[in-house]
């Protein structure tokens, strides 16, 4: 279940460049475009949905298994899951997705460039 309109299922067919870090048939984590600190990502169902409460049960328990793996995979130990609803809310895209940012510490900063520099 796709939609031809939404830019992560564009993202998930290839249409639109992004850097990805993990895919399975039901998950997909790429980079944020506009990052809040080094390796932030997004962790999405492949099922297009536009809140939580849309995506069947075993989808949303892979992309929590992922965001898991992606935390680590990018080294981060401490940082923020964070999952938006609804524009009041503050999501943007309707396609449900948990961002997974990092929190640097003050000698690091916000390292945002990664993994350009
Ligand atoms: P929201 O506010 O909906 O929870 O967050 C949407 C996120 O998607 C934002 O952090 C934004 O930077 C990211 N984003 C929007 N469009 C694109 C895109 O085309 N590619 C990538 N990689 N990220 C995107």
């Amino acid at each position: 279940m796709s939609s031809v309109a939404c830019i992560f299922c564009r993202i998930i067919k290839g249409e639109i460049p992004s850097i990805k870090l993990f895919e399975s048939e039901k998950t997909l984590a790429f980079l944020d475009i506009n990052p809040l600190s080094k390796g932030h990502s997004l962790i999405i169902p492949k099922y297009h949905g536009k809140h939580i409460t849309d995506i069947p049960d075993d989808h949303l328990l892979e992309v929590l298994s992922v965001t898991k793996r992606i935390a680590r995979a990018v080294g981060a130990e401490n940082f923020n899951v964070l999952q938006n609803n609804g524009r009041i809310a503050h999501q943007m895209v309707d396609h449900v997705h948990f961002h997974m940012i990092p929190k640097p510490n003050e000698e690091e900063g916000l390292g945002i460039g990664w993994p350009m520099q």
